[in-house]
């Protein structure tokens, strides 16, 4: 540790710099907020603090009182908010305010936009903390101290918010942290942070909900003035929202709450509230965001449930408390049983723990069963933010299945639109009579789901198919395999099974057509050998000349090419090639001789493309294309194509 009076001069990490520069020209408006996320830090500390002082209660330096103090200089025009919290070292300082921490930032700030309503939503989600001080002040001075250093080991940063800041060794008496705001000047007065008034009212607005008192001077009106006091008062409520009466909290309060655990700058979506008595007694308040965080994706993204015993902060993020599935879940689990000394380690093997986490997760999906139910356009949105993540846990969590699999939501040929809006009780109760099965299709893309030459067959019959083109849909039916007593069956897997949809003159008629090619069915087989598995007539296609399809139980096309995608390689097993005996390429066939084994591999080819496969020879398949089509130009027997 450098022990030097003279400051160092230290630049911003480039995130930072345009972080900082976004948030003063985009949040301007909502300036205001500023306060909230400083007071937020400020209880997070001594939350740190409180935590960290069960096991080493010298921490404390005889000073067990943990609060927040705002006092402010109206003729300097400076603001500071103090805590007696946990505080930061050095290298703390420098890695805190110095840099972003986060996965994904330099995504993020590739998505932003340039407008500015926009990206100032987009910021909000990305958490604006500590640096919103610069919407307000064009100077911000942090001196801090960690708790159990020495009073000659704090540290004095200052920054004007442009590239660079300073850090210097410096005392301070008290643990904790005092940041100093030096504010931009203000046209209208009503706008001045510098009051008592203003400050107030901010506070009850956004902080109300802190857990530790926020003091400020109390004022006194003397010579017609409102003037500071050397008497304290506590200006916010400093109790556990959570541990209130329902009925005592209102919506907006609740509101706020969420901006502080959530870290988010939006309200919530929805969120429920509950105590729990019984073997295991504790209390949850659990929201669901409005948007998801950037960093959605990333499964070890931070913020999650905060874990409380008995009013103490425990720790935050406690991923034992939700399943990765909900892990876009905010909120605060506080326990009246669990020991106060409790560990991450210990917490992974808790029973106790266990059993909140399935009483957590059951709230949540009662909630959305809730918003389901009785509010369609709140849970549209919810599915298009999280229905993804929502998906995972069809395979992660057994006991739910049922729960969730009516949660789910997928596009179909039903409508029209791309939106995944229709429900498996939706599908059942549109299905035909003599339908036995839920049927549907995975793809790469919704466009080759929809247009997969697989469909028509049910087109024809007026069956609808559920379209599948995430990702994680795969792994969905792969663990979903019935609904309400129905299967789910893939379009493009095994035998065409269209039990009582078919009629006795239909299967007689394919009988007879497959017996009549059964010659050509036998050449392509030979022809394209190891690249099929068997090639047999089919009944599923109207337009297309052939398809394909995986055997029962062999891993399908979609899936075997995401896979291969994440590095995996797929269990290599050919793809049986469907062909459609009405169609009349398929018709031309039976006299083909010179050009057969071209025409075997177009038809494999064009079958793999439709289905968004990747041909193992484009360059060949270019060719045969053209040389098939010199040679019906050039007076060989036309082919007339349907449709
Ligand atoms: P976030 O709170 O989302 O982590 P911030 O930019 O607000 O992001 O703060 C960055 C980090 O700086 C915090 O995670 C915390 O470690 C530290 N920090 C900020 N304010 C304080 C404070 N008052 N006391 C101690 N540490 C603080």
């Amino acid at each position: 540790m450098t022990n030097t009076t003279t400051p160092e001069r230290l630049g911003f990490q480039t995130e930072v710099k345009q972080l900082l520069h976004l948030m003063i020209h985009s949040l301007y408006s909502n300036r205001e907020i500023f306060l909230r996320e400083l007071v937020s830090n400020a209880s997070d500390a001594c939350d740190k603090l409180r935590f960290e002082a069960l096991n080493n209660a010298a921490l404390f330096e005889n000073d067990a009182d943990l609060k927040i103090r705002i006092s402010f200089d109206e003729k300097a025009r400076t603001l500071t908010v103090s805590d007696n919290g946990i505080g930061m070292s050095r290298d703390e300082v420098i890695t805190n305010l110095g840099t972003i921490a986060k996965s994904g930032t330099q995504e993020f700030f590739q998505s932003l936009t340039g407008d500015q309503r926009k990206d100032a939503n987009l910021i909000g989600q990305f958490g604006v903390g500590f640096y919103s001080s610069f919407i307000v002040a064009d100077k911000v001075t942090v001196v801090t101290r960690r708790a159990g250093l020495g009073t000659d080991q704090a540290v004095r940063w200052e920054s004007e918010g442009g590239g660079d800041y300073t850090v210097e060794m410096t005392e301070k008496a008290g643990r904790g942290t005092d940041i100093t705001l030096h504010l931009r000047a203000v046209e209208d007065a009503k706008d001045e942070l510098a009051s008592g008034w203003k400050l107030r009212q901010i506070i009850r607005k956004y902080s109300d909900h802190i857990v530790q008192p926020i003091l400020m001077k109390k004022e006194e009106w003397k010579d017609e003035k409102q003037l500071p006091s050397d008497e304290d008062e506590t200006v916010n409520r400093a109790s556990a929202l959570w541990a209130r009466p329902k009925s005592e909290v209102t919506e907006e309060q609740y509101q706020e709450f969420y901006k502080h655990v959530g870290h988010d700058f939006e309200p919530p979506l929805a969120w429920v509230h509950s105590r729990v008595e019984g073997r295991q007694e504790y209390t949850q308040l659990l929201y669901i965001p409005a948007h998801a965080p950037f960093d959605l994706w990333d499964r070890h993204q931070r913020h999650g449930i905060k874990l409380y015993v008995r009013r103490v902060f425990i720790m935050d993020d406690a991923e034992q408390l939700m399943p990765v599935y909900l892990r876009f879940v905010r909120g605060v689990v506080d326990s009246a049983d669990l020991p106060l000394n409790i560990s991450r380690e210990i917490l992974q093997e808790s029973r106790d723990i266990e059993a909140i986490r399935a009483g957590c997760t059951k709230k949540v999906l009662g909630l959305l069963e809730d918003l389901a139910e009785n509010q369609k356009d709140k849970y549209a949105g919810f599915w298009k933010e999280f229905g993804r993540v929502l998906k995972e846990g069809v395979g992660e969590d057994h006991a739910n299945k049922e729960r969730l699999a009516k949660l789910l939501r997928f596009a179909s040929t039903h409508g029209e639109g791309q939106e995944e809006s229709v429900s498996l009780a939706d599908y059942v109760g549109r299905m035909k009579e003599g339908q036995d099965k839920i049927y549907y299709i995975t793809a790469d893309t919704h466009l080759a789901a929809r247009n997969s030459p697989h469909l028509e067959i049910f087109r024809k019959k007026g069956v609808e198919v559920l379209l599948l083109s995430d990702r994680v849909d795969e792994w969905v039916v792969g663990h979903l395999t019935e609904f309400d007593g129905k299967s789910l069956a893939s379009v493009a897997k095994g035998g065409l099974d269209l039990g009582s949809l078919e009629d006795a003159a239909e299967k007689q008629e394919q009988e007879k057509q497959a017996g009549a090619l059964k010659d050509v069915v036998e050449r392509i087989r030979t022809s394209l050998g190891a690249r099929v598995k068997d090639v047999r007539i089919t009944h599923r296609l109207t337009d297309s000349p052939a398809c394909l399809v995986a055997d029962e139980h062999d891993i399908g096309g979609n899936l075997a090419r995401i896979l291969k995608s994440v590095g995996q390689d797929a269990p290599g097993t050919a793809p049986i090639l469907e062909i459609n005996p009405t169609h009349p390429v398929v018709e031309r066939l039976r006299g083909e001789e010179k050009h057969f084994d071209d025409w075997a591999a177009v038809l494999f080819d064009q079958a793999l493309l439709a289905e968004g496969g990747q041909l193992e020879d484009p360059a060949g398949f270019v060719k045969r294309i053209n040389q098939l089509m010199l040679e019906m130009g050039g007076g060989g027997s036309r082919i007339v194509l349907p449709g």
